[in-house]
């Protein structure tokens, strides 16, 4: 392995490391040390958000952080000189631990890879048994699984989309709704008897008609009826980020509108496969679905996340 790298007074050295018998080098005028890869928190709870930090060595500054944690691209931004940070998700069912690998540039010339394996606390989840309408406790006909298909092709197509956009968020970041949540993330659920599925959203109390604001700073990506979801408004807020807004009675923004942190963007409603209004709010890293509560406190700062 071999670096380069420039040290006080401009003199280029090239230092041959790790590499045993190796004698023929100049002596190494400062000690290497490779970037120190964390995240907070030390070990984050299945289906939520968290970050990962890469922090340089004082003597071998990166130019950039490249990366993926549980098979979802990373987008490190730079925090101070030495410091890159992320956000990455911890899926729900992940199991004791997911990988993680890093790409990181050296300031000076070239670059190396690390891998990491980031331990997951397991969450803890209730059942809860509904009722449904026969039309969705049986298999989809024709013209609905056509159309589930397009609805899932949309809700892959602005994944992607989110991890091809620069952070649109600042710092306001807020509950779409006041309200209590009467549904928890990750919950099991119950249809005609039978453990269908999990619940991958947060539903919060709401009447129809009552504001649904977004949570945090974006672009509108999608507004559309979906099947089982639906009017819904999904927003993008880059960097692998999203947020949808399910079961709208309206949907008050556009595509490609940018929106702020707390913008009414829609009204609670009972559209698609429901048993009464209320808002189930989605927050995802690309494709991964997680606790949308997670949303606020990886936004806080370092020292206060819980
Ligand atoms: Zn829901």
């Amino acid at each position: 392995m071999i670096r380069s790298l420039l040290v006080a007074g401009a003199v280029v050295v090239c230092l041959a490391l790790g590499l045993p018998g190796d004698e023929t080098g100049p002596a190494p005028a400062v000690v290497l040390m490779d970037p120190q890869i964390s995240w907070v928190p030390e070990a984050p709870a299945e289906g939520t958000l968290f970050r990962i930090r890469v922090q340089a060595s004082p003597h071998t500054p990166l130019l950039g952080v490249h990366g993926a944690a549980a098979g979802e691209e990373l987008h490190f931004r730079r925090i101070d000189d030495q410091l890159f940070e992320s956000f990455a998700a911890a899926p729900i069912g992940a199991g004791p631990a997911i990988d993680a690998e890093f790409r990181v540039v050296y300031e000076a010339e070239g670059e190396e890879s690390f891998t990491s394996t980031i331990p997951v606390t397991p969450g803890v989840y209730d059942h809860e048994e509904l009722r449904v309408a026969p039309r969705f406790g049986a298999p989809p006909s024709p013209e609905d699984q056509a159309q589930l298909e397009r609805d899932r092709a949309s809700a892959r197509k602005a994944s992607q989309t989110a991890h091809r956009t620069s952070p649109r968020w600042d710092v306001d970041v807020m509950m779409p709704r006041d309200s209590r949540v009467t549904s928890g993330f990750g919950d099991g659920r119950v249809f005609n008897g039978r453990v269908s599925s999990r619940h991958m959203g947060l539903d919060l109390r709401g009447a129809r008609g009552d504001t649904v604001l977004a949570a945090a700073a974006g672009d509108v990506l999608l507004v559309e009826p979906f099947l089982l979801a639906g009017n819904v408004v999904y927003l993008n807020h880059g960097a692998g980020l999203l947020s949808a807004y399910f079961h709208l009675s309206e949907q008050l923004v556009e595509v490609g509108e940018r929106v702020s942190a707390g913008q009414a963007i829609g009204l609670v409603g009972a559209t698609g496969r429901v048993t009464g209004p209320h808002l189930h709010w989605v927050v995802r890293y690309g494709r991964t679905s997680v606790d949308p509560r997670s949303l606020l406190t990886v936004m806080l700062p370092v020292d206060s996340m819980p």
